[in-house]
């Protein structure tokens, strides 16, 4: 009865990408028109609406087959390479490719902004590889090397096989694998005859940069530095990043070499201006997208109300996991080939053994052609994995949001997400790996019980009309800027003309550094005097601050750390804490010695810690002035002390016990955006003084829960406080401020958009089909205060006061 088709998936061009906006179905009847290629895509879409279903589908978004546009191979471009190319089956190159390799090779900085399997790759491979064969170098003293830059390992392992397909060895090019696992007897091979060196950010910072004399010979002939997957470099992290750039800059310029950035990018706003805060270079953007791609269908998708309520009387939802469970057994019946997309490994777990379980019971071969994609796979057993989901072994593969970017597969008939995977970015990578030339491609996002998902399946128009939201990185934030000032002294002494290159704010710090002797002025240079090595940038992943270390009881085993900014709320005595997937409970957090003892546990309950929060402002910086409100942005001192935790059965929601914890406070010093609003004209609007701590509070978890639509951020990298009476306002104030110390951008950001995003807080709430509240609006799983008060009705009245001559 079911025919499995042998198959070819197209591995580079055959891709599609749907941002475009094209024909909104009527998602009542969720009708595709009946042409050509989209007949495959009805075909599944069907298979998915039956069962009663048709009533969850929110949206149906088509984008129509583009055919692409290639261009004659640049005339510097050796002979040589053009032949190997043309033998991997690209006999010629997409036209942005030429664009953005033409840019690089007339030795100016680009940024590839397209979709994905777009052939990024190939617009720099072109000017990098050209330069190593011909020997050009724009130094004119040495063969030129050339410098890759990927987030994650797995990454560069793949460029590296990509770059040994060419087989380009003999004609002097000699590529090389540099990160932790590189044996140290190797590292000298690398640092003396290497010319195509694939590392990423952290050996940078820890190991290359502080040695950067041994790596004279490769720095002071670098012509190009490639970062790839330029949009993952954001927040806190992106701005150390952006940091390490710098100072490879100012190394390259000590010995002699000044290189050109070649940087790729999923599609977002504004990718130059991203790239150069990223650089600290003038970059140029290339944006359209010449690749042909398949037509597709991109479906919004919310799973039915449960009937059960939870605590507060809200209505449950079915779980993102369990529908995408569902649609994916379906799906693999209807014989296609299929890749879901979950927010968490154990998401990935539970999905696959769902969909095993039912197919099971229909064929039992087939239950075992569904697998989960975890982390920790070698390169080749990912290869593995993904060859035997090609040739058809494999039907379906669970995969978390974590490993997008390790997965080198495209051209499926059918891509899942279970929830947004927190950007529109990482949303069109992965809906752009569905679908291939002829047959098309079907992508479905399932919305998870959260406001930001429940606004984007009701709301079309924020993904598919709009441009993608920035990349948004802070790499001015001096808790950043001062330890990588520190490390830049450390590799050679900081003049006054090396200030510049580390912005406007870098004298200020340079000054507190030389207060707290970390820093000597001596001539026209500051040294580092080594008095303090913990002054260094360390972890360029973790908030930079001091962490807690998760200890199994009993072994004594180091299981990892949690940052000491949430090790309060995440880790204090007598919490159920999930880490790598797996549920501890903690029996002791020992706060002298940085230490929280667990032993492995699979409770059914869960905790929520509960705390006080106080904020100050401590510099009001800028601010919008509408017609009832005031919009400020600034920096502020937030200072919260957990007090309790509450315990929950899982099954039921139900809290059982409230517990006291005698836990000290904490303050942290970041940004924040915060609004005003006078009390009578709230009471004129009709919100009872006593309704109005609720108000302020529901407003304020709903606009956090969208603020990641407009910054790239995930809601646990803000928090926010809302009060009726603030001290330093006198007025009814929301604030909303960055989790980490001296910020990451993203309240900045939120400042410059607040008409929009405040307007898009607004409609959430008033188009929340729910009474009371829910998780999908006011409700926030990281409340301190147990989501209590929060007033629906009351909030969108706030919101529409402060909107209230607000810029359109
Ligand atoms: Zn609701
Ligand atoms: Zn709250």
């Amino acid at each position: 009865m079911r025919r499995l088709l042998a198959r070819r998936f197209a591995l580079s061009d055959g891709a599609a990408r749907l941002s475009d906006v094209t024909t909104l179905v009527d998602p009542g009847t969720a009708q595709l028109p009946q042409q050509g290629t989209a007949d495959r895509v009805q075909a599944l879409l069907d298979q998915l609406l039956t069962r009663g279903r048709a009533d969850r589908v929110r949206h149906v978004h088509r984008s129509p087959e583009r055919v692409g546009r290639r261009e004659p191979w640049p005339d510097w471009v050796p002979e040589l390479l053009r032949e190997r190319w043309a033998g991997a089956g690209i006999p010629a190159p997409w036209a942005h490719q030429v664009a953005a390799a033409q840019t690089l090779w007339a030795g100016r900085s680009v940024v590839l902004s397209t979709g994905t399997a777009s052939g990024k790759s190939l617009a720099y491979l072109m000017p990098a590889l050209s330069g190593l064969l011909t020997a050009q170098c724009s130094t004119g003293l040495a063969p030129p090397t050339v410098l890759y830059l990927a987030p994650t390992k797995a990454l560069a392992a793949d460029q590296l096989a990509g770059l040994a397909g060419l087989a380009l060895g003999s004609h002097g090019v000699r590529p090389a694998l540099f990160d932790g696992d590189t044996a140290y007897g190797e590292r000298d091979w690398i640092r003396s005859h290497a010319n195509y060196l694939l590392t990423n950010p952290d050996m940078l910072n820890r190991t290359l940069l502080p040695d950067h004399a041994r790596w004279a010979r490769f720095l002071g002939a670098l012509q190009y530095v490639v970062v790839d997957e330029c949009h993952t470099y954001r927040g806190v992290f992106g701005s150390h990043v952006a940091q390490v750039l710098r100072r490879l800059r100012r190394a390259c310029r000590r010995h002699g070499a000044d290189p050109v950035f070649g940087l790729c990018s999923a599609t977002v706003s504004d990718p130059a201006v991203a790239a150069g805060r990223l650089t600290s270079a003038q970059v140029e953007a290339v944006s359209e997208d010449t690749s042909p791609r398949a037509a597709a269908a991109f479906v919004l998708w919310e799973p039915p109300l449960t009937g059960a309520v939870d605590e507060h009387g809200a209505p449950r939802r079915r779980t993102a996991v369990a529908e995408t469970a569902d649609l994916l057994t379906d799906l693999v019946l209807a014989d296609a080939r299929v890749l879901a997309f979950l927010r968490s490994r154990r998401g990935a777990e539970v999905t696959a053994v769902l969909a095993r379980d039912a197919l099971a019971e229909v064929d039992p071969t087939l239950g075992e052609r569904v697998a989960a994609y975890r982390g920790g796979y070698l390169p080749e057993e990912r290869r593995e994995l993904e060859q035997r989901l090609r040739d058809g072994r494999l039907c379906a593969l669970a995969a978390t949001n974590a490993l997008e970017l390790g997965i080198d597969i495209t051209g499926l008939d059918a891509v899942l997400l279970a929830g947004y995977p927190g950007t529109r970015a990482s949303m069109w990578q992965q809906a752009g790996r569905a679908g291939r030339a002829g047959q098309g491609g079907l992508a479905v996002f399932v919305a998870r019980d959260d406001p930001l998902d429940t606004y984007l399946a009701h709301h079309p128009e924020a993904l598919f009309g709009r441009p993608v939201e920035a990349t948004v990185l802070d790499p001015d934030n001096p808790y950043v800027l001062a330890p990588h000032l520190c490390a830049a002294a450390a590799e050679a002494p900081l003049t006054a003309a090396d200030l510049e290159l580390f912005g406007p704010r870098a004298p200020g710090v340079v000054d507190e550094l030389c207060a707290r002797r970390l820093l000597r002025r001596r001539a026209d240079a500051w040294y580092w005097t080594r008095s303090d090595p913990t002054a260094l940038p360390g972890d360029i992943r973790g908030s930079g601050g001091p962490a807690v270390r998760l200890v199994e009881a009993g072994t004594g085993r180091l299981l990892g750390t949690v940052d000491a900014g949430s090790a309060h709320s995440q880790v204090h005595t007598g919490a159920v804490h999930l880490h790598q997937g797996r549920s501890y409970l903690v029996e002791e957090l020992d706060l002298d010695a940085a230490v929280a003892v667990v032993t492995r546990s699979e409770p059914d309950w869960t905790t929520t810690a509960r705390d006080v929060t106080e904020i100050a402002v401590l510099a009001d910086e800028r601010v919008m002035r509408w017609r009832a409100a005031a919009v400020h942005f600034g920096s502020v001192e937030v200072t919260s002390q957990v007090v309790s935790y509450l315990s929950k059965r899982i099954a039921t929601g139900e809290v059982f016990a409230q517990t006291p914890l005698d836990l000290p406070p904490r303050q942290l010093r970041t940004s924040a955006v915060w609004w005003t609003v006078p009390a009578e004209l709230l009471a004129d609007a009709g919100i009872a003084l006593g309704d109005l701590p609720g108000a302020a509070h529901a407003a304020e978890h709903a606009a956090i829960g969208l603020l990641p639509l407009f910054a790239t951020c995930d809601r646990w990298d803000v928090g926010g406080v809302s009060t009726a009476l603030h001290p330093d306002t006198g007025l009814p104030t929301v604030f909303v401020h960055d989790g980490h110390p001296g910020g990451a951008g993203f309240a900045e950001r939120g400042f410059a958009v607040a008409a929009q995003w405040l307007s898009a807080t607004r409609e959430l709430i008033a188009g929340c089909g729910c009474q009371t509240g829910c998780p999908s609006c006011v409700q926030s799983p990281k409340c301190g205060n147990g989501n209590r008060p929060l007033d629906k009705a009351a909030a969108v009245l706030l919101l529409d006061v402060v909107l209230s001559g607000a810029p359109h």
